[in-house]
């Protein structure tokens, strides 16, 4: 009994007896239409496709739920393919739509069973939109919404960044969304998400199969095509705010942390390969697992795989022949010895040498950041993290954000690299993220962040704030200095804080404090933070004399701020405490974030 009315739920796999035929003629007549048009074919050919699942290539998976006059109350007509291993729901028929209640919920679950029996991938379906954009009429709307609020509370939602709802005609003007649900294995530990190519063939046999009448070969390629992000972005939820359990072995009441206030961590996977052996080279790949030991058990934070992102945002902040150099690198012998820029020829850059080593010296700025086979996968790949972070903030599905990568990124200028940098992660996610909005950039490494400066220089919608140790005495050396404030009409939007002298704590407090008043007044959609963890007490590369505590502070003082944030690593090379001050500047920055959400 639910809801006072009896039903029952079975699936049809024939119409051989008469009472599954006469179920499979209802269904036939109560099949809507509203699918792009091709239901009458669609709909006649239900038997068939029950009867012959080879020639199809899906093979049609029917529950029908009737009262107990066996009168139908509702269907879920399913396709499975196993050689792709997914499932398309096609229709879902019911009087009412209420999440685990009713028809429409019982045959859901039904449905999300089967799938999972078969070991889909996961469940796609064509949902009409519930934006003004694409559906103008308001009553359907309405309806669409039910429909996607309905599919959502059990984690079903469209997918986002794709020309799928690309109208196909004049007349189509309410194109379907396409809805994914991964049947709830969003929330296991590393989970993959729907990965990029198995989408496209997804999509690919969707559209081929079902509508081959109706969609043109380029219609389809356009669309399969635009499949870019991987895994695949799914719309952040719009009705209702999951929760997330907490994790397994956590004493006393189970507490529930909700998702959106959880630090979404993307970890650099491949930077291994760019190990500089020689002594006293202190950026190296412990300095990634001493923080991440420290906070992985952490509630506070949600790993998120990493997403593989085009060159386009990094040829929008980096000149193409800082690229060449960098790529180059790859053809030497791999147990060649890195190679160290040694001559500078920079007063005849119309007159490019041919060595490799000394043409190097164009695009650097110091003796000690070698070029090596290894250095281009691990800067692009820290790239991709830094921009799956900021895609995770602009998408609103997190608020805060920390790619957890190396190498560093804050010295490479658009055609420079230097200071163990090599591509600008931080810049990266800004210039990802100023396409949104207004950005702050604050830059809190113990040197000065000469990349972003540069590469923002002459612009009013990126502001850039960097606090460090003074350029007359500390690197970067030529850049950082007080009187830079930017240029044309970004006059005015670059701040340096340089400490003349070594900050404690209070002393750091005091100029951070400034520092962010400056972006509170900017007032920006998105803040980059900067964190080079080289201001601790003892840092070999520094000598301000901060301690987990203050760390802590000042994660409190910038998450005050509220504003979505994306925390990107840079320095920071005393391992024996990089991890626990890790860990107090995110504990600060969550505490300070929330506390400010919930005053508002
Ligand atoms: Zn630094």
């Amino acid at each position: 009994m639910v809801g006072g009315t009896m039903f029952r739920i079975r699936r049809v796999h024939d119409t051989v007896t008469e009472r599954n035929a006469r179920v499979v003629s209802r269904v036939q007549e109560m099949l809507p239409n509203r699918i792009r048009g091709i239901q009458s074919a669609f709909v006649a050919g239900i038997v068939d496709q029950l009867h012959n699942p080879v020639e199809h290539l899906f093979r049609t998976i029917l529950f029908v739920a009737e009262d107990e006059k066996n009168n139908l109350s509702g269907f879920a007509l399913l396709s499975h393919d196993s050689n792709l291993k997914f499932c398309l729901l096609d229709y879902l028929v019911a009087s009412s739509l209420v999440p685990g209640r009713g028809v429409g919920g019982a045959l859901y679950q039904r449905v999300r069973e089967e799938a999972t029996k078969l070991r889909a991938i996961g469940i796609f379906m064509e949902c009409l939109p519930d934006d003004q954009a694409i559906c103008a009429d308001a009553s359907l709307r309405d309806q669409n919404r039910k429909r996607l609020r309905f599919y959502e509370r059990y984690g079903a939602r469209p997918i986002d960044g794709t020309r799928y709802e690309t109208p196909l005609g004049p007349d189509d003007d309410c194109p379907p969304l396409l809805v994914f649900d991964d049947l709830s294995r969003e929330g296991e530990n590393g989970a993959p998400g729907l990965k990029r190519n198995a989408a496209r063939r997804i999509v690919r046999a969707i559209l081929t199969r079902k509508y081959a009448e109706l969609c043109p070969p380029q219609f389809v390629d356009m669309v399969v095509d635009s499949f870019g992000d991987d895994p695949v972005r799914i719309r952040p939820p719009r009705y209702h705010s999951g929760t997330v359990p907490a994790a397994s072995g956590s004493e006393g009441a189970v507490q529930q942390i909700r998702r959106e206030d959880r630090v979404a961590l993307v970890v650099i996977d491949s930077h291994e390969i760019h190990h500089i052996r020689e002594r006293g080279y202190v950026e190296s790949p412990v300095r990634i697992s001493a923080i991440l030991r420290k906070i992985e058990l952490s509630r506070a934070f949600l790993r998120v795989p990493i997403r593989h992102y085009s060159d386009e945002i990094i040829r929008r902040i980096h000149d193409p022949a800082l690229l060449a150099i960098l790529r180059e690198s790859l053809k030497m012998a791999p147990d060649q010895d890195p190679v160290y820029p040694y001559v500078f020829p920079i007063h005849h850059a119309d007159r490019p040498p041919a060595d490799y080593t000394v043409r190097a010296g164009y695009y650097c700025i110091d003796t000690f950041t070698p070029l090596h086979p290894n250095v281009w996968p691990a800067a692009r790949r820290a790239v991709d993290c830094a921009l799956t972070a900021a895609g995770l903030v602009a998408h609103g599905e997190s608020r805060l954000s920390y790619a957890l990568v190396r190498p560093p990124g804050h010295h490479a200028e658009r055609k420079v690299f230097g200071g163990f940098c090599y591509l600008n992660s931080s810049a990266a996610a800004a210039e990802y993220l100023s396409d949104g909005g207004h950005v702050a950039i604050l830059d809190v490494d113990f040197h000065h962040g000469n990349g972003q400066q540069e590469i923002f220089y002459n612009r009013n919608d990126v502001l850039t704030v960097s606090i460090h140790g003074h350029p007359h005495f500390q690197y970067p050396y030529f850049a950082g200095f007080e009187d830079e404030t930017g240029e044309g009409k970004g006059e005015g939007y670059n701040l340096n804080l340089p400490a003349t002298k070594s900050l404690d704590g209070e002393g750091y407090r005091r100029v951070l404090k400034r520092a962010l008043k400056r972006v509170y007044d900017f007032d920006p959609d998105f803040l980059v933070v900067a964190l080079g963890l080289d201001t601790a007490r003892g840092d070999p590369t520094g000598n301000f004399l901060l301690r987990a505590d203050d760390f802590r502070e000042n994660g409190v003082l910038v998450g005050a701020l509220g504003i979505p944030t994306v925390v990107v690593q840079e320095g920071g090379y005393d391992t024996r405490v990089l991890g626990a001050n890790a860990r107090a500047f995110f504990d600060g920055l969550s505490g300070g974030f929330l506390a400010r959400s919930r005053a508002r």
